[in-house]
């Protein structure tokens, strides 16, 4: 690295410092300006925001909702869902308010912190929960899809946003399996490429669980292409 490209890097970050004093980005909870290094939440808010802690643990209550329904080899959190709580102002921020880069921070932080459970170290590839195509032109883009985008940049691994798809209501109308059944909205997965699948360790990711039907559904899709492995990981979880 040359001299010139030390003087370039600092004027960036000089520069960067001047228009943030003019024009703070803000705490999206605490709305108080944000300084260098903090992006999408103040310390003193990332610091607060209520962890699972179980994140740490192999057999916690998010993999235990699994048991039985699909063959996970891990699922987790990173934080408590609690109703009018600042978890749900942060989902809230990506899911109603069109905040993209909410979501995208969010997962950065996510992978920063859990990176150092150990549990995804072997993780192939990243699968964002598919959102219906109405629904994620109605919003401009999928949460999820944003949340892997921000882990990818921490982890550096990739992320397929084609190979699961959401089937329409209609198509789903003949489909009545047992498992069906079981789920109260129906919610079909369809897999395009199983060649990209195989023999990976797939990481689902979506922004929060909560009876943990959805991500189930994806599961089984997955489920039965050879030598593939399956794990969950979600922004909060609501129980
Ligand atoms: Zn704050």
């Amino acid at each position: 690295m040359g001299m010139t490209m030390k003087m370039i890097s600092t004027a960036k970050e000089v520069l960067n410092d001047l228009i943030h004093l003019f024009f703070p980005k803000l705490c999206l909870l605490c709305k108080e300006p944000l300084i260098r290094h903090e992006e999408l939440l103040c310390l003193k808010c990332l610091y607060d925001l209520p962890r699972t802690n179980y994140a740490w643990e192999e057999e916690n209550p998010v993999y235990q909702r699994f048991i039985g329904k699909a063959y996970i080899t891990h699922a987790s959190s990173w934080l408590h869902y609690q109703k009018g709580g600042k978890v749900q102002q942060l989902v809230h921020s990506f899911k109603y308010h069109d905040n993209k880069e909410a979501a995208y921070q969010s997962g950065k932080l996510m992978a920063m912190e859990l990176g150092k459970t150990g549990f995804y170290k072997e993780i192939d590839l990243l699968i964002p929960v598919p959102l219906h195509k109405k629904r994620k032109r109605e919003r401009g883009y999928n949460q999820s899809e944003q949340l892997c985008a921000g882990i990818a940049s921490v982890w550096n691994i990739p992320v397929n946003t084609t190979a699961l798809q959401k089937m329409t209501r209609s198509s789903t109308q003949t489909n009545k399996t047992i498992y069906a059944r079981w789920i109260n909205v129906r919610q079909i997965f369809t897999l395009t490429d199983k060649h990209l699948i195989e023999g990976k360790h797939i990481l689902l990711v979506d922004d929060v669980v909560t009876s943990g039907s959805t991500l189930c559904s994806c599961a089984e899709v997955l489920t039965g292409i050879p030598q593939v492995k399956i794990s969950i990981l979600t922004l909060a979880s609501a129980t």
